[in-house]
């Protein structure tokens, strides 16, 4: 038993369509349009084969093929949303490849004890309504229903007036009872994969994060008549900071990434020296050491280069994510899977967050990621090959079975 790959390319290809843009990526910002549009034809496709479709609350579609037994379903999934110009693969193929699963298990007439669900996750990426992934945080109770609910656009819409607008506001009872587990296929959005000439991942987990808000408060002066020596240039101190963190980055044993992705420096006159820096901090890594690590380290260079600079350093923002690894069980299942399949087994941790991360707070969960070309996404150019994808659905397919057996 194999997945029909031209059935899920054509599904691919139309689900592009809504809000393709000229340079081939997908413009579906979550509850515009053009995401009522890609959730109508989701739930067209999902009816055509059988099953039936629930929308909670949030408004997260979930579609479900009956097993022989009244037990929690094994879920799989992803988002039909994306970034502003984003790729046609990040999302979608989440949940047209599960949606694939399904249609092979009719094709040939195979049953399941367990229940098969497919989702569609609301507001995965964050972008129009923040904080991202609130779809799948709220119905699995990890985030305050009211936090979603009162989230504005930049147009002064709520994520609930955009929800009725769209006509997908469902019921809180349709939010997920229990899952018995969750798969979801994603691009890797990252080069390791195609640096290793492998098609497909197992992810071990989602990454931890946190971030920080920097500002550094120096002193202004006359870019002519103040010398070198004696300066308290904001900038300059900011510049150590940004180099120091690349080095405690690098240091890091497990998957740790340091990225200074934001900066404003004022005055902001080619002809003054910066009195003013503020600036951001994301760090990542598969291990909490390493973060305690990097957030130690942060406050170090902090004091290091006042003291060096003679400037002000104030470190701000406690938001913070503590790494998810994914469910053993479920990675297993995976795993054995991809050897089914006369795949490689490389294993990787995430650097993106993902519904899954979400979902495997609470229940057991894996993904499996699929090799993204030049490492790109969050982009119009988000390739991923049909041979990788069909490998990739496949191995979601047996998996699906073996955990719904
Ligand atoms: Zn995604």
């Amino acid at each position: 038993m194999n997945i029909n790959i031209n059935r899920l390319m054509e599904s691919m290809e139309t689900m592009w369509q809504i809000g393709a843009t000229a340079k081939g990526g997908v413009h579906r910002l979550t509850l515009t349009e053009e995401d009522r549009a890609a959730r109508d034809l989701f739930r067209q496709w999902c009816e055509d084969v059988g099953l039936s479709v629930r929308v909670d609350d949030l408004g997260n579609m979930y579609a479900r093929r009956a097993g022989t037994e009244d037990l929690p379903p094994v879920m799989l999934g992803s988002h039909l949303d994306s970034v502003p110009l984003g790729g046609r693969y990040d999302g979608p193929l989440g949940v047209l490849t599960a949606l694939e699963v399904v249609r092979t298990l009719n094709d040939h007439g195979i049953e399941t004890k367990h229940p098969l669900e497919v989702v569609n996750w609301s507001n995965e990426e964050g972008h129009r309504f923040n904080p991202g992934l609130f779809g799948s945080s709220v119905a699995i109770g990890t985030r305050e229903a009211e936090v979603a609910f009162t989230a504005i656009d930049d147009d002064g819409i709520s994520y609930r007036d955009a929800l009725m607008r769209i006509g997908y506001a469902g019921e809180i009872a349709n939010r997920p009872a229990d899952i018995h587990a969750y798969l979801e296929i994603h691009i890797e959005q990252g080069p390791v994969l195609e640096a290793e000439n492998i098609p497909v991942g197992l992810v071990q987990g989602i990454n931890g994060q946190f971030w920080r808000e920097v500002t550094v408060i120096g002193r202004p002066g006359h870019a002519g008549a103040n010398p070198m020596q004696g300066r308290a240039d904001a900038l300059v101190a900011a510049s150590r900071m940004v180099l120091g963190l690349r080095e405690l980055a690098l240091r890091s044993v497990g998957y740790g990434v340091v990225t200074v992705g934001k900066m404003s420096v004022a005055p902001g006159a080619m002809n003054i020296v910066p009195a003013r820096v503020e600036f951001t901090i994301d760090a990542r890594a598969a291990g909490a050491e390493d973060l305690a690590t990097f957030d130690a380290g942060i406050i170090e260079l902090a004091r290091d280069a006042e003291q060096a600079e003679g400037v002000a350093i104030t470190v701000a923002g406690t938001e913070a994510y503590p790494p998810i690894p994914f469910d053993a069980e479920v990675m297993n299942t995976i795993r054995e899977a991809m050897v089914t399949e006369g795949l490689p087994v490389r294993e990787l941790w995430s650097g993106g967050g993902h519904d899954a991360g979400v979902v495997g707070l609470r229940w057991p969960a894996g993904m499996i990621f699929v090799r993204s070309k030049d490492g790109l996404s969050h982009a119009e150019a988000e390739y991923s090959s049909p041979e990788d994808i069909e490998a990739a659905t496949n191995v979601l397919l047996r998996a699906a079975v073996e955990l719904a057996r």
